[in-house]
């Protein structure tokens, strides 16, 4: 696959690919947006919002949400406010996530059939709570306000930034709000 893209990257390069999505590294709306890594929405997100390349700052993983209230997620929000003048959050979570339904248990049993040892295992769990990290939220309204809620009450976060959570149609690019 990488091979393939390394090829198609040269070709786009050589013919100026690139020339209808120039614009300045700033964004252009005071817009940042948390939302999930699903495939589904690689495009659907920014069409359905009507967002163009230079629009917002958007910034996925797996589930949309924050792990904690330090985590890299945050870390981007604060540039995002801070360096480039963000004035509005959305936290969008999506129908069908698969982070919803995810179990930790489930997730250590296809750890240890690929090889990782209990020994492996231990070490991680020096690091981190692993039935909590690899857990999913099951909840997706409760997950996109506790997600919204640990933004706007950060401590490091202005008060005078609007932060809203919303749920994805992952076929329709409905958006919902969840309040
Ligand atoms: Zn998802």
């Amino acid at each position: 696959m990488i091979s393939e893209i390394l090829q198609y990257n040269q070709r786009f390069v050589a013919e100026k690919g690139y020339k209808p999505y120039e614009t300045s590294g700033q964004p252009d709306m005071k817009l940042a947006i948390v939302s999930c890594m699903d495939t589904r929405l690689t495009e659907l997100l920014p069409r359905a919002l009507g967002l163009k390349n230079g629009d917002a700052k958007i910034i996925k993983v797996a589930g949309g949400t924050l792990l904690t209230p330090y985590d890299s997620v945050m870390r981007s929000l604060l540039v995002a406010i801070y360096e480039l003048d963000c004035e509005e959050i959305m936290v969008i979570h999506h129908s069908g996530c698969g982070a919803c339904d995810m179990h930790a248990s489930h997730f250590l049993q296809l750890m240890r059939e690929r090889g990782i040892s209990e020994e492996d295992i231990r070490e991680a769990e020096k690091h981190v709570d692993l039935n909590k990290y690899l857990d999913g939220f099951h909840d997706t309204p409760r997950s996109v306000r506790r997600t919204v809620d640990a933004i706007r009450q950060h401590p490091l976060v202005p008060k005078d930034v609007t932060v809203r959570g919303f749920i994805i149609d992952s076929r329709t690019g409905e958006l919902e709000e969840v309040r």
